[in-house]
């Protein structure tokens, strides 16, 4: 018996942490959830953003699957995603973006892993107004960070059997900050003779994913780069709606989507859970439950390569819920 923190979170997190549990509950595997809450709604209710008892809960069990969090623009609160991943110093955000048969994209075959540093960059949270006019950040990159994410990669390449590494940066203009993470990556890159090692700018980045993105197998970037090309990255095959992903640390992990809370969907029973449910079997995984992972990963292809119950983002007019018993279904008759 598994004992995991479920925070379901704002918007549609509910909808799509509720079909992720019942997937992984129809696996048969044991799992007593600890379910939390965290985010924008907690905070309506309570007046605190994040209570006392998920971060207990997230000491005490030291996984979680989460739901997204609504963080607010420009101003309010700052964000419980980059809190929980600094405070718990969750350094890799690791997010595979694979096609999945069945869905129309202009692309035959991308499977690419993107390895994002996840507690430092432009996302440290220095940022002041210098006056009423002006206002700056700070961007930091430290050597420990770096190091630690390019070798993270490396080990993931090596063990999945990827040939080639892809360093994202902009140096040419950053040349202390980027220039260091560039260094890193190369340092590390030299332990791994086998593994082929390549470097690109963002913005040519940016437009060689849109051009040809099966050329990329493991990309490793900073916090906000890397942000930005998983949502690239996730319009590649088929939207948000699909790409699940990991923030995992030397000994705490916390499973999520990449899409965020989606307000303009919430409620109406329509987000697609794909997303939460694969970031669910990548849970399994890592707690070495790797045939019931499997079991998952091949029940949403089934489902989604027969086209029958898909939701609205895929051209489908299913529910959620109805999604789920579709994927559901296909684990029960694997077994
Ligand atoms: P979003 O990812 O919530 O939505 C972007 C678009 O994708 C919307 O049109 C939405 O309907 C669609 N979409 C997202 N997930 C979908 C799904 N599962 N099924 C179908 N369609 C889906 O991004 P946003 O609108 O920029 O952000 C909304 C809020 O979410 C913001 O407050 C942001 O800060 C927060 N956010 C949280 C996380 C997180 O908790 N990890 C991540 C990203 C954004």
């Amino acid at each position: 018996m598994y004992s995991i923190t479920l925070i379901p979170g704002d918007g549609i997190g509910p909808e799509v942490t509720h079909s992720a549990k019942r997937v992984i509950e129809a696996t048969g595997l044991k799992i007593s959830w600890d379910i939390v809450n965290a985010g924008a709604d907690v905070y309506k209710d309570r007046g605190v953003l994040v209570p006392d008892e998920v971060f207990e809960s997230l000491e005490k069990n030291r996984i979680a699957l989460k739901g997204p969090i609504t963080t607010p623009v420009g101003c309010g609160f700052r964000s419980i995603n980059v809190l929980l991943r600094k405070k718990y110093d969750l350094f890799s955000n690791i997010r595979p973006v694979k096609k999945i048969p069945g869905i129309e994209t202009p692309f035959k075959d991308v499977d690419l892993v993107i390895f994002r540093e996840n507690t430092e960059d432009l996302y440290s949270g220095i940022e002041r107004s210098t006056s009423e006019d002006s206002a700056e950040a700070v961007k930091v990159i430290t050597r420990k960070a770096s190091l630690r994410i390019a070798k993270k990669a490396f080990e993931y390449a090596e063990k999945n059997n990827r040939k080639k590494v892809t360093a994202v940066h902009k140096a040419n203009i950053m040349k202390l900050t980027d220039g260091l993470f560039l260094d890193c990556a190369r340092e590390i890159s030299k332990t791994y003779p086998d593994i082929e090692y390549e470097e690109v700018i963002i913005d040519n980045m940016c437009m060689q994913l849109v051009m040809n993105p099966s050329r990329f197998q493991v990309i490793v970037t900073t916090n906000l780069y890397g942000d930005i090309l998983s949502d690239l990255c996730a319009g590649l095959v088929g939207g948000l709606g699909i790409v699940p992903g990991a923030n995992i640390g030397e000994d705490m992990a916390i499973f999520e989507a990449v899409h965020g809370s989606a307000p303009d969907i919430a409620g109406k029973n329509i987000a697609n859970p794909t997303a939460l449910i694969l970031s669910g079997a990548m849970m399994l995984n890592y707690i070495g439950e790797t045939e019931k992972a499997d079991a998952i990963a091949d029940a949403v292809s089934k489902t989604i390569s027969e086209g029958k119950y898909i939701t609205m983002d895929l051209g489908g007019s299913s529910s959620t819920s109805d999604m789920t018993d579709a994927i559901i279904e296909k684990i029960l008759e694997s077994k």
